[in-house]
Formats: structure tokens, sequence, C-alpha cells
């Protein structure tokens, strides 16, 4: 998927250098960090029991698909996996196209609900909101409430994901969709954490074909890695952007790799003190309803979108090793 992580983070640094910080809303200690040249690093000690939903997009064909397996394998071990760590009623965000003639993709949908795990609406064909008009957005998104309906039953599958976290290129645009949404009964699956886990799936799918383990080595030692970095840098992201941490939301692919990974990324937020929790609990914690009311072409989490509307610079992270994933098992 297409990454805001980097190029937005440099742009909005670059933004942000001159720009005036809204200053007022920040605590004391933070004015100086914020302002200081560079990026400020760890500006308060982390929470030692934060608290995080998983959230997994593109449900029911998230990536690639190696020749040997079906959607009905991945979603079965991923729902497993979900299971085996207690975690229930996880979103899945669903683009219906994918339903379409598709025996596989049907019944690894069943599979996920008949899991006891929810789903909610990413759009029918998962367009870009930068590329589309409100209007031919907006029906994209209603056509994807049939399969909602039939699959997701009397369970509230009134949540949305934008895809790309693309909520608006203008401030027009975000409020037109935003206002569809609301009429429509739908809330916003805000995303406070992202590590661009899905970027990892389509080498994996490579170096499986080519029988590489040193590769596949590399690709789970560097997905933990990058895991590592990017969450406790959101945390970070929420201290500037807020005060402090919230509650978190992850945003994760339902791909192959990402499944092969799941145990092993648990074990690493239960290592970092992380508490799960469900979607709708964590979006009542008010700051959710904060509408950082900005136009933002490349997309962003939604803390990544309240530090633009507040002229605020990211903090530095060490960035997703882009080269090597895509030159991986060539
Ligand atoms: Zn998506």
């Amino acid at each position: 998927m297409r990454s805001c992580l980097l190029v937005c983070g440099i742009a909005w640094v670059l933004n942000a250098v001159g720009a005036q910080a809204s200053r007022a809303v920040l605590p004391k200690a933070l004015h100086t960090l914020v302002s200081a040249p560079g990026v400020a690093r760890q500006l308060f000690p982390l929470k030692r029991h934060p608290v995080v939903t998983l959230t997994f997009d593109d449900l029911p064909a998230a990536g690639g698909l190696a020749p040997d397996e079906t959607r009905v394998d991945i979603v079965t071990r991923l729902t497993r996996e979900l299971r085996a760590n207690h975690l229930k009623g996880i979103y899945g965000f669903v683009n219906a196209v994918d339903l379409n003639g598709d025996s596989d993709t049907q019944q690894a949908l069943r599979v996920w609900v008949g899991a006891g795990m929810n789903i909610g609406s990413h759009t029918w064909s998962h367009p870009s909101l930068t590329s589309e008009t409100p209007a031919a957005y907006e029906h994209n998104i209603a056509l994807d409430e049939p399969a909602l309906r039939q699959y997701g039953g009397k369970r509230n599958w009134h949540w949305f994901r934008y895809p790309y976290l693309e909520a608006g290129d203008t401030v027009a645009k975000r409020e037109d969709v935003r206002g569809w949404l609301y009429e429509h009964g739908y809330r916003i699956a805000e995303v406070s954490l992202n590590f661009e886990d899905d970027d990892w799936n389509d080498p994996y799918l490579r170096c499986k074909t080519k029988h590489d383990n040193a590769g596949i080595a590399w690709l789970k030692r560097t997905y933990l890695e990058n895991a590592a970095e990017f969450i406790p840098r959101g945390r970070e992201e929420e201290q500037i952007a807020l005060g402090h941490e919230i509650p978190n939301v992850l945003l994760l692919h339902a791909t192959d790799f990402t499944t092969l990974m799941l145990p092993s990324l648990i074990q690493l937020l239960r290592q970092e003190g992380f508490h799960f929790a469900s979607l709708p609990k964590v979006e009542k914690n008010h700051a959710y309803a904060i509408d950082p009311v900005v136009g933002v072409a490349d997309g962003g989490t939604f803390i990544q979108l309240i530090l633009m509307h507040r002229h605020l610079r990211l903090p530095s992270f060490r960035p997703e090793p882009v080269q090597e994933l895509n030159s991986v098992c060539r």
C-alpha cells in the first residue's frame, strides 16, 4: 500500500520548519522540544501499560497469494491465532469487490465472521479518495453495504476505514465524505499506529516461491524491527500531538506474511506492556472525537493528521527498509 510514513514525514518536517506550532495546546515541557531545531526523540517515558486494538484491512484478499495457498487457509490461521490470544471481535475491513464470483474469498469471510470476528467497510474496490470525487467515493462505500449486511448479519458493521488512510486531499472533500459517513450511521475506524506491515508480503511471496530461507529470515527480522521502531514512535507522536498517549488502534493487513508473523508481533506488544481492547472501547476515548480539519493528499494516521493540523513536527524514526524490500529475493 502507498506509504505516507516516509514521504509525508519528510514533507511535514519541512513544512514544520518556520511554521508556528499550536503552542497553546502543548504542555510546557514540550514547547522547547517541539520548537528546537531537529526533532526530539523520546519526549517522555512511554506508558507502562498502553492499550491497543488490532485491526485488519483488505479482507478477504489482502495482498498477493502464493500458488499453493487459499484465502481460506490464511484467514483460518489468522483467526486461530487471534482466538488463541483471546482476541475476539477483532475488526476486519472488507472490500467486497474481492468476493465477486470467488468461492474461496467468500468462504474466507465466512470463516472470519464464524470465528467471532467483526467486519467493517473499506469501500467496495479500495479507491484512493485523493483520486476520486466525493460522490464517486461515497457511491463506492454504498456498494460495499450489501456484502457487509450479508456477512455481518446483526453485528455492527458501520465502521469505516479509509483505504491508504486518505481522508481527503482537500478540506472540502474531507468534510463531504465525513458528512456522508455520519449521515449513513458510520463511525470512522481511526488509526493511531501503523508500521506498513503489508509492505513485507510481496517480498515474502517471492522468497517463498524461491525457497529462499535466508531471505525469509531477513524479512521476519526486519518486520519485527520495523514494528519495534514505529510503534513507540507512534506513541511519541501522541505525546507531541495531545500531551499524552491514548488507547491505540494498530493498522494491520490480513496478508499471508502478517498472519505468519502475528504470534511474534503479539509477543512484542505484550513485552511492551500492551493490553488489548476492542475497537469500540478504544475509540470511545474522547481524543478520537477530535476532527483534524486538514487536507492531506498522501493520507496519514489520525495522530499524524492532528500533528499536521497543528503544524507540529513528527518524531524522528529509522525509516522502513524500502530498497531492501524491493530487492530481496529478486
Ligand atoms: Zn486497504
